[in-house]
């Protein structure tokens, strides 16, 4: 083949020669536009979100600014600067939802002085309370459900005054959108979404429908690219965590294909149902222990098969102790903490003593304690609020005096031994020390040294106090 030098010179000569009038083009095109920057920034509208509840409205509203913010809106910090707010709700207790009708009231000012500012409930109260809230709230102008983020945008941009869109979905899991996260050590991932176990004190099937489940491959694509952003650490969300059923895909096969995700350094997961714990799941933490991190919350909520029952939990104490020890053969150093209600309608002392008798054989790591609050629409409601508000204090004082004693215990049994700890942050008391967390969920302090977030190290544990371990060379 014969190459022509000359011409090939000459088509460079006025290929270079085109690039350059486009470069200078475009330079004068942007320096000139430059002073209008701000002006063009500010054209796009500020939102600003309040997140109230679980989890798993923390990761909604990290969906909601995803979508949001690749479009023309800009995050604020305060409500007082923004063009819409939204308020991402929770209906789990009374206390919530008070909380959000007296934070409606707050805002109502900003919305007076500013009648095109746009102000929307979303979540699981919106789900509850729907039209009710823009009847008593008509200042409020967007009410939606769970399964309705897709279509903020359209909503926004709407010209109604009020809109209302709580239409459940059998299949919204919110797959090929990426949540915008906060800088950190810990990526969440919700992989399903709603609940069909229909305890009978609880409002959320009917906040946000029934269960279903992303694929195994948009949650590891999910995974990968949060990876790829510097998060080390995935906790993979649920109402029930491990109910996961994609096509038959269940949840340990998930947990499998995660742990060959390059870059992970440890894998969590909340919250499981007691129902779906079974041999296989804890195969899985034994053999990727401690990748799959040896922690387990399992929800207790009541110790009286009586109780239990009311509560249509699906097990009995026997069954439940049963799984605690099946849990501890296989990983015996796990941790294991646990929701618990008190003053359930109709429950008794003798109830009572049964929770304090599984707390007992148990020995918690950590419990998150509660006093039964009942929740309109739910079947429990029908059976009124029986024991007084009385007994349930006096109830849950008892519990919480047991729980931090075990809590103590079960640091304490620590003491002496090298742990893994994932570093997390500076100390929240002292700039010389750094705080991590233990793959049995335990937050331990140390000597700050030369370690950085994110770093995984092993150090050994010298004292316990309150709800904290320490790894100081001193002690
Ligand atoms: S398992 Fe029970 S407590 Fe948990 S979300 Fe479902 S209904 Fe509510």
């Amino acid at each position: 083949m014969v190459v022509n030098i000359t011409d090939y010179r000459l088509q460079l000569r006025s290929h270079d020669f085109c690039l350059l009038v486009f470069v200078s083009w475009f330079l004068s095109f942007h320096f000139l536009l430059l002073p209008y920057l701000p002006i063009f920034r500010s054209m796009k509208k500020r939102f600003y979100i309040e997140t109230y509840g679980c989890q798993m409205n923390e990761y909604d509203s990290e969906i909601l600014t995803g979508i949001l913010q690749s479009h023309d809106y800009i995050l604020c910090n305060s409500a007082e600067e923004a063009d819409v707010i939204l308020l991402n709700t929770c209906s789990v207790r009374d206390n919530a939802e008070l909380k959000i009708h007296s934070r409606l009231g707050e805002l109502k000012h900003l919305k007076d002085n500013n009648p095109d500012l746009k102000l929307g409930v979303v979540g699981c109260m919106a789900q509850n309370l729907k039209k009710e809230l823009i009847d008593t709230k008509p200042y409020v102008n967007m009410i939606l459900g769970p399964d309705s983020y897709r279509d903020i945008l359209k909503h926004l941009g709407a010209e109604e005054t009020h809109i209302i869109d709580t239409k459940l979905s059998k299949f919204e899991v919110y797959d090929g959108l990426f949540p915008a996260r906060k800088e950190g050590v810990n990526a969440w991932i919700s992989i399903m979404r709603g609940c069909d176990k229909f305890c009978s004190y609880c409002i959320v099937p009917y906040t946000r429908g029934r269960e279903r489940s992303r694929s195994i491959e948009s949650i590891v694509d999910e995974a990968k690219r949060s990876i790829d952003q510097g998060f080390v650490e995935i906790t993979l969300l649920g109402q029930n965590v491990n109910s996961f059923d994609h096509e038959g895909d269940k949840f340990p096969a998930l947990l499998k294909a995660l742990t060959k995700v390059d870059g992970l350094k440890r894998l969590r997961y909340t919250s499981p149902h007691p129902q779906d714990v079974d041999e296989e799941l804890m195969r899985m933490h034994a053999e990727y222990k401690p990748l799959i991190a040896n922690h387990i919350h399992l929800p207790l909520q009541a110790g009286s098969d009586a109780v239990l029952k009311a509560m249509n939990r699906t097990y009995s104490q026997e069954h439940y102790l049963q799984l605690v020890d099946m849990i501890r053969k296989y990983v015996p150093d796990i941790g294991i903490t646990t929701d618990i209600i008190v003053g359930f309608p109709e429950e008794t002392d003798a109830d009572f003593r049964e929770t304090l008798k599984v707390m007992e054989y148990v020995k918690y790591d950590n419990a998150y304690t509660f006093k039964y609050s009942p929740r309109p629409y739910t079947k429990a409601f029908k059976m009124g609020d029986t024991v007084s508000e009385l007994d349930k204090s006096a109830r849950l004082t008892e519990l919480i005096v047991m729980q931090k004693a075990h809590t103590l215990e079960r640091l304490r049994q620590m003491i002496g031994k090298d742990v893994e700890i994932l570093v997390e942050a500076r100390s929240k008391k002292s700039s010389e020390e750094m705080r991590g967390r233990t793959a049995c969920n335990k937050i331990v302090v140390f000597p700050k040294g030369n370690y950085k977030p994110k770093d995984l190290i092993t150090r050994r544990i010298t004292d316990a106090q309150g709800v904290t371990l320490f790894s100081r060379p001193n002690n």
